[in-house]
Order: structure tokens, then sequence, then C-alpha cells
């Protein structure tokens, strides 16, 4: 096969992992015969500091004629000033509208070998394996806002909506998904006070009813689901909820496996390219030392061969790779608790070393 990806590396410890990634990626195209064609371009402060704009249209242009695109990392205290014209996340939220991405997909899986990491007690996380399947483009997020006097000073409103639609296409999505994996979907919305989530349990059940009779499906309400992720994390398979309650619930679930290094993420819309990146930002406190983990990166770009390409295969190889490197106690500072750890460039090799 032959693949077109876009990478974007961005700032602080972007360029540093995506170089793993890239140095992977290769060695599956090599592996199983494959072409893929690797181009960088600019995104996110690097690029406000080359052009002007966090998204520059060249870069916008080659990602909507890539098959997927990888990104590091955007942002720094560099371009954290208040007062500045743009800042590098405008560009995050620019590339998601234009490329149409209306679902993050965001893997939460605990790794036996680092369960003492977990703030939580190991017989409540092992074994975790959720995927959560975030609505991204729609509800409160981009609903109607705005204030206006009141007798008290001001009042502020925002406003949550969605249709059958935008509803229809993620459930969807997160219900083939689940087909995919342990045949498992729970829908979380907090339908016994919104009118938005009660279309959302509509909605979803007859998804579900019509088009994946199979899958053992329930509903959960939002505030109910914050306790369960600490107390029974292992009860969950795909998990589909809209923007506001995934954004929360998926920042709770990012510390169960305690550490952000390993966790991927992926946004994707409807046929065109997806975006694919670690959930974790541009650590600019260890960029540039060869320190960082490189390894959600590297499950980012297994997540990318998956979801864009459809290689179940080789998205697998990489993830043995990660989990053999990581049962033979190869660790990055971050994951290493204090004992001997490995530099970002040796990680990549073990995990390059470890796929073939
Ligand atoms: P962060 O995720 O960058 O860092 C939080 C802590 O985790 C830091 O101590 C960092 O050193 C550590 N860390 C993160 N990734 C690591 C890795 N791969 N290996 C080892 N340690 C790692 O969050 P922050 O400090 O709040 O944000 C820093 C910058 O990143 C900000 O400008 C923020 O806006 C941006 N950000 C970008 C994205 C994105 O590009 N999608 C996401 C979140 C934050």
């Amino acid at each position: 096969m032959q693949a077109d990806f876009v990478l974007l590396p961005g700032d602080g410890i972007g360029p540093e992992i995506v170089a793993q990634a890239k140095r992977v990626l290769t060695a599956v195209a090599t592996a199983f015969g494959h072409e893929f064609r690797m181009t960088e371009h600019l995104m996110g402060g690097c690029a406000i500091d080359a052009c002007g704009n966090p998204l520059p249209d060249e870069t916008l242009q080659a990602c909507r004629q890539s098959q997927a695109v990888l990104l590091g990392a955007v942002g720094g205290p560099k371009w954290d000033d208040p007062r500045a014209k743009t800042r590098p996340e405008v560009g995050l939220l620019k590339i998601r509208r234009e490329l149409g991405l209306f679902a993050n997909l965001r893997p939460t899986k605990t790794w036996d070998e680092l369960l003492d990491a977990s703030p939580l007690r190991r017989e409540i996380v092992q074994g975790t394996d959720i995927l959560f399947v975030r609505e991204l483009t729609g509800g409160i997020y981009f609903g109607e806002s705005g204030r206006r006097p009141h007798a008290s000073g001001e009042e502020a409103w925002n406003v949550m909506t969605y249709s059958t639609g935008e509803i229809e296409r993620v459930v969807r999505l997160a219900a083939h998904a689940a087909r995919g994996r342990r045949g498992r979907l729970t829908m979380v919305d907090k339908a016994n006070v919104l009118e938005a989530s009660r279309l959302w349990r509509q909605v979803s059940e007859a998804v579900v009813r019509t088009e994946f009779p199979d899958l053992q499906y329930n509903v959960v309400l939002v505030d109910a689901m914050a306790m369960h992720l600490i107390s029974k994390p292992r009860d969950f398979d795909v998990v589909v909820t809209e923007n506001l309650f995934g954004d929360i619930l998926t920042d709770e679930a990012s510390m169960l496996p305690g550490s952000l290094g390993l966790a991927p993420s992926a946004s994707i819309g409807s046929g065109g390219p997806g975006l694919f990146e670690p959930i974790h930002g541009s650590a600019p406190d260890i960029a540039g030392q060869n320190v960082a983990n490189p390894l959600a990166t590297i499950l980012a770009a297994a997540m990318m061969l998956r979801y864009s390409l459809q290689l179940e295969q080789e998205a697998q190889a990489i993830e043995a790779a990660v989990n053999r490197v990581l049962a033979a106690g190869c660790r990055t500072r971050d994951i290493a608790g204090g004992g001997a750890y490995l530099s970002t460039t040796e990680m990549g090799d073990r995990v390059v070393a470890a796929l073939a």
C-alpha cells in the first residue's frame, strides 16, 4: 500500500517524539511492504514564528491531500501572551474544524508493568481497557453564547445544541468500534435534566436497536459515570458521549494508567484524513533534553494505521512492540519511578528493534 502522511511536529517536545514515531512508521512500512510518504509541515507556535499563522494555508492544504495527519503537540510559554494576535491552540481548533473531525477517540488502557504509577489501587485498575468516543464539533462549546447586563452585574449564557444527524454519526462510529472490540457500548448523558441529552438517548437507542442489535448497550448518567470510572473502570468497553461530558471524563480517565506519556488519541471525521496525536501537551519544561516519552505518539501512529488505512495487523504490530519494550523493563524518565531510564531516541531504538 502507498500512503501519504503529514507530520506536524509542532512545538516543545513535539519534534523529538514525532521523529521517533516516524522511525517506527518507516520500520512498519519496510516490514509489511508498504510505501509511506511522510512530509513535515509547520503548525502551532513554530508556524506563528515563521509566518504569523498557527495553521498556514500550505499546511492545511497538505493535510487535506494526505491520508492522515500525525501531530506532536503545540504551544508553550513563548506564545502564551494573552495580548498576542493569535495563539497556537487556534491552529488546533481550526484543523479539527477544517477537516470535519467530529469524533475524538481516546483509548484508556492500563499497563500491567506500570500499575504502581496509577493513583488507584492495582486491584481496581488492572485490566482497564476503555475506548472513549467524544463528540468533538457540536454541543455547548460551539453553541451560541453571550453576556448581558443583570441586576447583580452581568449574566452569561452558553447554549448546548445537538441535531439528530450529529448524534447518529458519532454513535454509529462508536458502535462500529465496539463491534471490533468486546461488543459493549455505553452512552453517557444527563437525560434526567437536559433536553439535549434526551435527544441523545432517543437517537442513540434507535441507532443501536436498528443497526447494532448484536451489541450489549447501556446508558449511564454523567455524574454516575464520573464515579464508576474510578470505582469500576474495568466494566466499560466503548463509551460514547457528547463534547463537554467527554472533555471532562476523558481527562479523568487519562489519570487511570498513571502516565500521560502513554496515551494516544485520534480525531476522525467522515472519510477525510484523521488527526492522530498524543494526549499530552508540548511539555516545554523538558523540551530539547531528549528525555520525553515518545510512546504515546508511537501509539498514535498505530491508531493512524488502524483508523485511516484499516491496517489492523500493522497497528497491532506497533502496539505489541510497545508492550514488549515495557515488559522488558524499558522506561523513559516519566515512568521510571526514579530508576534507570532511556532517552527519547533510545526508546525509539527499542521499539524499532522490537518490531523487527
Ligand atoms: P503537558 O502535557 O505539556 O505537560 C504536563 C507534564 O507532563 C509536564 O511536567 C511534562 O513534562 C509532562 N509530560 C507531558 N508529556 C510528556 C512526555 N511525552 N514525556 C514525559 N513527560 C511528559 O501540559 P502543560 O504543561 O499543561 O502544557 C504545556 C503546553 O502544551 C501548553 O502551551 C499547552 O497549551 C500545550 N498543550 C498542547 C496540547 C496539544 O498540542 N494537543 C495539549 C495539551 C496542552
